[in-house]
């Protein structure tokens, strides 16, 4: 696949934005660092531009693409290269767990389509327990707010949820002329590491998720007013919690201590 844009029509429904900037390619493969035996896998590999450097380090690579056509040419590709099989399909519906039972075995990699990436870091989520890393590339704001702390203003759910499992580091920034078509926006890398251990574990994830939702629905608000339908003032003060604080103030592990409160009413 050495001619990416060759035959192919990027399609807009799949998100598709192909890279075609060699130094950035290879800004990207160094940042993964993959090793041989290594188990990777590649979410929407394209036309290839990223898997021809993850396939050449004797990785053994699972590639998970919806486009049919795609596959057709990755098969056509790959089919005598034994460290990487193809699965067609849906990312958003694939089961990782398929892949690997071990803990901390799965490294995951793309160039995510970005109109499904969100809910396709809370589909991963639920493999946290066997991936050990994950290289994205994302939206630039996408990237600032998973890696936002508490006072910044692009701190939020998303931030919360994904900080209570893993790592983040905002690794770099990608301009819209790396890609084929270019994108409107600027695109980040990202890299999450699942926590091996959790400093505060909540009782109740589901009961941690409708809380952080509740806590940030209206920004603007204080705690009191956004949690006022699950805890009182007088509980959110028992955690030594400003029941007047603004939602992006708290902590991780203070929304933690909320949603363990809730779930032990
Ligand atoms: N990795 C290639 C690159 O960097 O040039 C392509 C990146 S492009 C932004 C996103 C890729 O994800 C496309 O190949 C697209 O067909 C694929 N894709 C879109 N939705 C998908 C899904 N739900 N599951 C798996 N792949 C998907």
């Amino acid at each position: 696949m050495s001619k990416p844009q060759q035959g192919h029509r990027a399609r807009k429904r799949f998100g598709q934005n192909f890279l075609h900037d060699p130094q950035v390619i290879q800004n990207i493969i160094q940042s993964i660092a993959p090793e041989k035996d290594q188990l990777i896998a590649e979410i929407g590999p394209g036309l290839g531009a990223l898997t021809e450097g993850l396939a050449n380090s004797g990785c053994q690579l699972k590639l998970i693409e919806l486009d049919r056509d795609l596959v057709s040419k990755l098969e056509l590709h790959y089919t005598h290269t034994d460290n990487v099989d193809i699965h067609p399909g849906d990312a958003l519906k694939f089961d990782f767990g398929s892949l690997s039972s071990a803990p901390h075995s799965l490294r995951l990699v793309g160039n995510l389509p970005y109109n499904i990436s969100t809910p396709l870091i809370f589909h991963l989520i639920n493999y946290v327990n066997i991936i050990q890393d994950m290289h994205f590339m994302l939206q630039k704001e996408v990237v600032q707010r998973l890696a936002a702390e508490p006072g910044n203003k692009n701190y939020g759910r998303l931030s919360v949820m994904v900080q209570y499992y893993c790592d983040v580091d905002y690794l770099f920034t990608v301009g819209p002329g790396a890609f084929n078509p270019a994108p409107k926006v600027d695109s980040a890398i990202v890299h999450l590491r699942p926590r091996k251990t959790i400093s505060l574990i909540a009782n109740d994830t589901e009961k941690l998720e409708k809380l952080i939702k509740q806590a940030f629905a209206q920004r603007r608000k204080t705690l009191r007013n956004n949690l006022k339908t699950l805890l009182s003032s007088e509980q959110i003060e028992s955690l030594e919690i400003d029941p007047g604080a603004r939602p992006e103030t708290l902590s991780v592990n203070q929304y933690v201590a909320l949603a363990n409160l809730l779930s032990e009413n």
